[in-house]
C-alpha cells in the first residue's frame, strides 16, 4: 500500500509502536509530520579531503575502504575499543570508536564508506576519533554532503530520524503543489516537493536557500491569508449593535477615582466606535502591565448593558478571573449585576449567596449583565441571554471556532464583539502584518504619579545584603517574589532551580518565615491555593517560575527577585517586574546573573533604563535575535516552524500576495480548500 501524508507514522513500515511513541514525543504523528519535521540546523560535510591531506584537529569527511575492523577491550578502563584501519587512493587513516562493539558487526573489510570527524595525533599517530560512517550509496543521508541536524530526544538519534525521513519522503512525489502558480512565478518560489525534499536532504547550498524561501513564504502566506480571510468572513456577519450612552459613559468616567489617561480614552473611543457598527468587532488591545487596560474594557462593558447587551470576560487562570471580579465589582458600584463563574468558584453581587446552577440560570435569563471566568466558560454549559460583548484576557488562541461556540450558546444568532487584552508588547507594524485581521489598539501610557521600581543588577557578593534588605522588608508587612528558570536542578546547565532555590530559602536562609512554592508542574487547583495564599499574605515569599508572568496583582508586593535573569527575554522580564509597583509602596527588582558576559550586562543594562515594554521588545530584537523576539512564542501569539519576524522581506512579499489571492480564491480551488484546513488546525490547539 502507497503511504500518504494523513497516514499514521505506524504505517511507514520500520516504525515500531516504541518508535512511534518516540517520535509522538516530538509532535510527530503522522507521515505528514514527519515531512514538515523540519531540521534546526544542518552539518555541511560536502567536503570530501583525501587521507593524505588530513592533519590534526581538522574535522573531515573521507571516503575510503576498510581494510581491517576489530574489537579489543582497553586493559585499564574496561572500555570496548573499535580499532580499523581505512585507505583511499592516497593513503591509509587508522579510525577509533569506543563503546560501540556492534560496529564489527556492520562494517567489514571492503566494505566503502563514508567518515565524518575529528582528527586527532595520539600517541600511535595520526587517528580518526568515533567518526559518523555511512556506507558508501547512491544517495548519502548522514555523510558526505549538507547533513540535517533535528532536534530529537535521547532515545531518537539522528541516524534514525533521517532514516525515517528519507524514507517517508517518495509521498511527496503525488504532491499537489496548493500555491497557485502565478504565484510561485513572481516570487521565484520553488516547487513544495522539491522544496520538501531539499529541506531534508539538500544538495547543495543554493537549492537549501530555495527550499527555505519556499517553505517560510508558505508559513507566512497561510497566515496573512487566513487572517484577511477572517476579517472578510467577520465583515459579512452582524453584531450586536451598541450606541453609544455619552452621558451616562462621562458620568461614569468622571466618579472614576482616578483621570483616565488620554491613550485609555483614545482606546476606548477606538472600541465604541467598534461596537456601534453593527459588525464583529476583532481588536487586539496592548497596553504594558499597568497600562489600565481593564477600565477600558468596562467602559465598553457598561455600553453593552446600556444598550441591553451581556459582557464576558475571560481570565487565563482561576485567580486572575478572582482578581478579576474583586476589581470590577469595587469599580462599578452596583450598578451592574456581576458574576463569576468558574469550576471551584461562583459569586454575585446580585445576591449574598448563589449555588452554580442557580448562577447558571441567571446568567441565561438575563438577570446578570457582565459575568467573569475562566476560558472554562465556553466549554461549560452555559447559555447567555444576549451576548454582545467577549473580552479576552492574556490568552492569544482565542479564535473564530471559540467565538462561535460563544454566539452558539447565545439564544440570537448575532455574533458577539471580540475584544483581545495582552500586555506583550508587538509593535505596530509587525501586529498589523502578522495579523491582519485584528484591528488594533495600543495603551502606549502609564498613569502618572506611578512610582518607578528601582531596579538593580545585583553582583554575587551582594546576596547577603539583599537577603538582609528582603527581610527588611517583610518586617515592614510587605512580601516578596523570587522567580527562577528552572523546576528542577540541572547540572549540566547549572541554572538556579527553583525546587533547590525553595528549599534553600525555606531551610537555610529565612527558617522564620512562610516561603511557597509555584510551577508549571502543579496541579491547577494546587497553583490557584498558593496563589490564594499569597493574595491573603500567608505567604511572605513565592518562589516561582515564570508561571507568575501572566497577569497576578499582588499590591502588597515590592520586591521581585529574579535568578538567572540572562536565561529570560527582556520582554518577559518586564512582565515579571510589572507584578510589583501595584501600590503606594516603593518597589525593588533585583537581577541575579549566572553567566555574567558582557553581552548579559549590557542587555539587561537596558531593563534598568527603561520601564517601557515597547521600548524593551525592540531592545529584545536586537540583542537576541529573530528567535524568541518580544516573548511572542512564550505568549503563543504565533507558533512559527521555519519563518522568523526578521524575515521582513518574504512577510512583505507573501503579505502582498495573500492581499491579491483573497480577491480571487474562488478561482484557486486548491489554496481554498488549505485555508480551510488551516483554520481548523490552528483552532484545534
Ligand atoms: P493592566 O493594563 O495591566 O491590566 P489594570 O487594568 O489592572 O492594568 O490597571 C492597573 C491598576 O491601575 C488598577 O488598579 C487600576 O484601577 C489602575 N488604573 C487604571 N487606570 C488608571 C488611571 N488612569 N490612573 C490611575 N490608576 C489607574
Ligand atoms: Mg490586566
Amino acid at each position: 500500500m502507497r503511504a500518504d501524508y494523513n497516514q499514521s507514522i505506524e504505517d511507514l513500515s520500520g516504525v515500531g509502536k516504541a518508535v512511534a511513541t518516540r517520535l509522538k514525543k516530538l509532535g510527530v504523528a503522522t507521515i505528514f509530520d514527519l515531512i514538515t519535521y523540519f531540521p534546526f540546523r544542518y552539518d555541511d560535510l560536502s567536503q570530501i579531503t583525501t587521507i593524505a591531506q588530513v592533519k590534526s584537529g581538522d574535522i573531515v569527511t573521507v571516503k575510503a575502504k576498510v581494510q581491517m575492523i576489530k574489537n579489543f577491550r582497553s586493559p585499564r578502563k574496561r572500555m570496548m575499543i573499535t580499532e580499523s584501519l581505512v585507505k583511499d587512493q592516497t593513503a591509509s587513516l587508522k579510525v577509533v570508536w569506543f563503546n560501540q562493539g556492534f560496529l564489527t558487526k556492520v562494517l567489514e573489510a571492503g566494505d566503502s564508506v563514508y567518515l565524518s570527524g575529528k582528527c586527532e595525533l595520539s600517541q600511535y599517530g595520526l587517528q580518526l576519533v568515533s567518526p559518523i560512517f555511512e556506507k558508501v550509496r547512491p544517495d548519502q543521508i548522514h555523510t558526505a554532503g549538507i547533513i540535517p541536524i533535528y532536534s530529537t530526544t535521547s532515545n531518537l538519534t539522528q541516524k534514525q530520524l533521517r532514516f525515517l525521513i528519507k524514507k517517508a519522503l517518495p509521498v511527496t512525489n503525488s504532491i499537489i503543489d496548493w500555491l497557485p502558480q502565478p504565484i510561485q512565478n513572481k516570487y521565484r518560489l520553488t516547487n513544495l516537493k522539491t522544496a520538501y525534499q531539499q529541506i531534508h536532504f539538500p544538495q547543495n547550498q543554493k537549492n537549501l536557500e530555495s527550499a527555505r524561501h519556499r517553505l517560510k513564504f508558505d508559513e507566512l502566506f497561510l497566515i496573512q491569508l487566513f487572517a484577511l480571510k477572517n476579517k472578510q468572513d467577520l465583515a459579512k456577519q452582524k453584531s450586536p449593535l451598541v450606541k453609544f450612552k455619552e452621558k451616562e459613559t462621562k458620568a461614569f468616567v468622571s466618579k472614576l477615582p482616578f483621570k483616565l489617561t488620554d491613550a485609555q480614552r483614545k482606546a476606548a473611543w477606538e472600541i465604541l466606535k467598534d461596537l456601534a457598527g453593527g459588525r464583529p468587532m476583532n481588536r487586539l488591545l496592548e497596553g504594558d502591565v499597568g497600562s489600565g487596560k481593564t477600565i477600558t474594557a468596562v467602559i465598553a462593558v457598561i455600553n453593552c448593558f446600556l444598550n441591553g447587551f451581556q459582557s464576558v470576560l475571560m481570565a487565563p487562570t482561576e485567580i486572575l478571573a478572582r482578581q478579576h471580579y474583586d476589581n470590577i465589582k469595587k469599580l462599578l458600584q452596583k450598578k451592574l449585576k456581576v458574576a463569576i463563574l468558574t469550576r471551584a468558584h461562583f459569586e454575585t453581587n446580585l445576591r449574598s449567596s448563589v449555588t452554580k446552577k442557580e448562577l447558571i440560570g441567571l446568567i441565561s435569563d438575563g438577570a446578570i449583565n457582565f459575568v467573569i471566568g475562566t476560558h472554562a466558560l465556553i466549554e461549560g454549559e452555559i447559555n447567555f441571554h444576549n451576548l454582545g460583548l467577549a473580552i479576552v484576557d492574556e490568552q492569544h488562541r482565542f479564535g473564530v471556532a471559540q467565538r462561535k461556540k460563544l454566539k452558539s450558546q447565545s439564544k440570537d444568532e448575532l455574533l458577539p464583539h471580540l475584544l483581545s487584552m495582552t500586555a506583550t508588547p508587538i509593535p505596530r507594524s509587525l501586529a498589523l502584518a502578522i495579523y491582519g485581521d485584528l484591528d488594533l489598539s495600543i495603551i502606549d501610557q502609564l498613569p502618572s504619579g506611578r512610582k518607578k521600581i528601582i531596579t538593580k543588577i545585583v553582583q554575587p557578593e551582594k546576596r547577603d545584603e539583599t537577603y538582609k534588605f528582603i527581610d527588611d522588608q517583610i518586617k515592614a508587612g510587605r512580601q516578596i517574589f523570587v522567580v527562577c528558570p528552572l523546576i528542577d536542578p540541572s547540572d549540566k546547565l547549572g541554572v538556579k532551580a527553583v525546587t533547590t532555590e525553595y528549599k534553600k530559602l525555606d531551610q537555610q536562609i529565612f527558617p522564620e518565615l512562610i516561603i511557597g512554592l509555584l510551577h508549571g508542574k502543579l496541579k491547577p487547583k494546587d497553583k490557584d491555593k498558593v496563589m490564594q495564599d499569597f493574595s491573603d499574605n500567608k505567604i511572605n515569599i513565592l518562589v516561582s517560575t515564570s508561571v507568575v508572568e501572566v497577569g497576578i496583582d499582588i499590591p502588597n508586593a515590592t520586591v521581585m527577585m529574579i535568578e538567572g535573569a540572562e536565561r529570560f527575554g527582556l520582554a518577559q522580564l518586564h512582565q515579571f517586574r510589572g507584578r510589583i509597583g501595584r501600590d503606594r509602596h516603593q518597589s525593588y527588582c533585583f537581577l541575579f546573573t549566572e553567566n555574567e558576559t558582557a553581552k548579559t550586562l549590557d542587555r539587561l543594562e537596558a531593563l534598568v533604563a527603561s520601564q517601557n515594554g515597547f521600548e524593551l521588545a525592540e531592545k529584545d530584537l536586537q540583542f537576541r535575535g529573530p528567535g524568541e523576539i518580544y516573548g511572542i512564542r512564550q505568549s503563543g501569539y504565533l507558533d512559527l516552524k521555519i519563518a522568523t519576524l526578521s524575515d521582513h522581506q518574504i512577510i512583505q512579499e507573501a503579505r502582498e500576495a495573500a492581499q491579491k489571492s483573497i480577491k480571487q480564491l474562488d478561482k484557486f480551488s486548491l489554496l481554498s480548500k488549505k485555508i480551510a484546513q488551516f483554520g481548523q488546525d490552528i483552532h484545534l490547539e
